[in-house]
């Protein structure tokens, strides 16, 4: 039985392979530029595989390879390609599946998540599973010997066309004054009352994690993994409130939340808050800035 950790598109797998132990192995699918960031990590083996432009082609002779390894724990960084890759080879191997772990113990076998805005639990494994984690940091330390692995890859993938896509996400480092909004928007169209409302403030506009990754209103999100707000004025509007959203936003100065929810953990963290439905507060406000 071994742990398998699977790197495609971002050397940062620092704190990962810190839960993974030094007796994990390191699989690197990518480019010669992703391999020799991770030269030095601290594992007990590398393997290569070479000419995977499109690593998802690859999925199932990486799910065959890592079957016949004896691996039962394959875990990877919370990014596209990593979580396609870990989800086929766990599947493959019948494992349990955790998408996004807070902390993986491996020698406990144990994984943490968030179940709600502060509770966590914590679940002990046996058999096989696959995780993915957030991860930060370039590893360094280790000299592990790299070997190639060649695969056939499978599937039918190719590169048609790329093209960059225009950003609609603003900078919000060094914004005085930022509007976040959360998941109480309904709809996209909606917000155009919070532009509004910014224009008004001389405010930028940011989200949280799920307008961004799961709606994809916006190409970023603020919070502990995503952007940092240090402003003079934070205003949260139909966000919650979680740990993960609030330590990115906890150094500004007056934080305000608008939230129809009175228990919302947002409350915790605000200077001031409103408790009302944000469709009225909003253009409330709008309506005292014009006065
Ligand atoms: C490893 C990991 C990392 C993460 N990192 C981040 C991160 O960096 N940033 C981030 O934002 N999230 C992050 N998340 C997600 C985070 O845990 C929360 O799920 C997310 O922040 C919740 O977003 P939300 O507040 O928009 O949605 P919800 O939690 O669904 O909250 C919506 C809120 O809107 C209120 N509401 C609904 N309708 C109205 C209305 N009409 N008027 C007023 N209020 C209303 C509700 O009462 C509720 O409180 C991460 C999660 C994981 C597991």
């Amino acid at each position: 039985m071994s742990t398998w950790v699977i790197a495609s598109s971002s050397p940062e797998i620092s704190t990962l392979l810190a839960q993974a132990g030094a007796e994990a192995n390191l699989l690197v699918v990518g480019n010669a530029e992703l391999l020799d960031s991770l030269r030095n990590a601290p594992v007990a083996k590398i393997l290569y595989v070479p000419g995977a432009e499109i690593p998802e082609s690859y999925a199932a002779a990486i799910s065959d390879y890592l079957e016949e390894a004896g691996a039962d724990t394959v875990l990877a960084a919370d990014l596209p390609t990593e979580r396609t890759l870990a989800a086929a080879a766990t599947a493959k191997l019948g494992g349990v599946w955790i998408s996004s772990a807070l902390t993986w113990d491996n020698a406990r076998r144990q994984a943490t998540q968030l179940v709600a805005a502060r509770a966590e639990e914590t679940l002990a494994i046996s058999g096989p599973v696959g995780l993915v984690l957030e991860s930060v940091g370039i590893p360094d330390g280790g000299q592990a010997e790299v070997s190639e692995l060649v695969l056939t890859p499978r599937a039918g993938i190719t590169l048609q066309k790329e093209s960059a896509r225009p950003s609609n996400s603003e900078n919000l480092a060094d914004a005085a004054r930022v509007i976040g909004v959360g998941r109480g928007i309904s709809e996209k169209a909606d917000l155009e009352m919070i532009t509004t409302l910014a224009t008004a403030l001389d405010a930028k506009v940011g989200a949280t994690r799920p307008l961004a990754e799961g709606y994809g209103w916006f190409d970023s999100y603020i919070g502990l993994t995503g952007q940092t707000v240090h402003a003079d004025l934070y205003m949260a509007i139909g966000i919650s409130g979680q740990i993960h959203h609030t330590g990115g936003v906890q150094n500004s100065a007056v934080i305000v939340a608008i939230n129809d929810d009175p228990q919302a953990p947002i409350f915790a963290e605000a200077d001031y808050g409103i408790v009302g439905d944000l469709y009225e507060v909003v253009p409330a406000l709008q309506a005292a800035l014009e006065a």
